[in-house]
């Protein structure tokens, strides 16, 4: 601390993200990337953008980015925002929609833990409700007074899914609170909520390429909701950043939304070797939580989680382990290639 600090600043409790171990050999299923690298037209389209031009401001709007978002899920680029990393997405969210709302904001008590530190930078009172003792989240509980809902689907970081069925009766129980769905894991088994931005205005659906599309490297996240809520997005970001995304992440986020070929080929990958990883930890006796997402959730009923994830450290895998006492005893862990899967099995024997 410093007396040239903001007030403020001492109270602030930040984010801690997963290790990046500087040791390359190590078996890294603790941060939810992907096993497989980027769309090779991705990759393609950043290197024709490396050049003379970056002397140059990139489009402010990242209209490029926003067209292919919109022809992917059939909306229009009025009802995209995009943003440098769904986190920044989430941030803006929170500073244009949930600050000065009455009332509490509502989410799980176990999801994604930047909610409540964003809560904290902004100011905005919250209320962590419970999940079923089977970690789901249970719609009618959100029936109650709020300002906001937000929430993971799938939940992070037990990977259950809420179907869109119950998202839709969530919806219609807050038709006068914005509600947002945090869909950064949704392309590994889930439906997503963007099928109801039209019928529902008070709809925020986030989602990132830092997952499903094997970007987390290029900071690329994005909302898709009601027109006016993207306009409240937008105002904010031109008051912060109007450039938040470089040329880079522009010209590569669009090709990896238009490769759809390379994506779906990904994604069933990850999806298979999930199925697999969870049937050999069943017979090594842990118990999985239903996973839709590209991690899972699992509790062995005689060994120390803390314990369990150190010895794997020791031995080159590495898991997230999380401290919050309710899911104290288990382990989030990341889907690998079926080789870094089985180096996982192989530690754990
Ligand atoms: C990974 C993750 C994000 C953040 O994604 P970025 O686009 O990399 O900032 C947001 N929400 C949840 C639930 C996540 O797991």
């Amino acid at each position: 601390m410093s007396r040239f600090w903001s007030p403020f600043v001492k109270d602030l409790v930040p984010y801690v993200p997963g290790e990046q171990p500087k040791l390359a050999r190590l078996v890294k299923l603790n941060t939810n990337e992907n096993p497989y690298g980027p769309s090779p037209r991705a990759l393609e389209a950043m290197r024709a953008e490396l050049g003379d031009n970056l002397r140059l401001y990139p489009d402010p709007n990242s209209d490029r980015l926003k067209q292919a978002v919109a022809e992917y899920y059939s909306v229009t680029p009025a009802q995209v925002f995009v943003g440098n990393g769904s986190d920044e997405v989430l941030a803006h969210i929170f500073h244009g929609l949930f600050q000065h709302a009455r009332g509490p904001l509502l989410f799980p008590d176990i999801s994604y833990s930047f909610y409540p530190v964003y809560c904290g930078l902004y100011g905005i009172a919250h209320e962590a409700v419970a999940l079923d003792a089977q970690f789901q989240i249970q719609v009618a509980d959100y029936s109650k007074s709020n300002a906001g809902i937000i929430f993971p689907n799938p939940n992070a970081p037990t990977g259950c899914l809420l179907p869109l069925q119950a998202v839709e009766q969530l919806l219609q129980a807050n038709r006068d609170s914005v509600v947002v769905v945090d869909e950064a894991y949704i392309d590994f088994g889930g439906e997503t909520a963007i099928s109801l931005v039209d019928r529902y205005d008070n709809l925020l659906v986030t989602q990132t390429l830092s997952k499903s599309r094997s970007l987390a490297g290029l900071r690329v996240g994005l909302a898709v909701g009601h027109p006016e809520l993207i306009e409240a997005l937008e105002r904010i970001k031109n008051s912060f950043n109007s450039y938040p995304l470089d040329r880079m992440a522009i010209v590569g986020a669009a090709a990896a939304f238009e490769d759809r070929d390379y994506f779906d080929e990904t994604c069933r990958k990850v999806i298979e070797s999930r199925e697999v990883l969870v049937e050999a930890l069943v017979a090594r006796g842990f118990e999985v939580l239903p996973s839709a997402a590209n991690f899972i959730f699992a509790r062995h009923p005689q060994q120390d989680a803390a314990a369990i994830a150190a010895r794997l450290r020791e031995q080159g895998v590495i898991v997230r382990h999380f401290k919050q006492a309710r899911i104290a005893q288990f382990l989030r862990i990341t889907i690998g290639t079926p080789e870094m899967n089985q180096a996982l099995l192989d530690a754990l024997n």
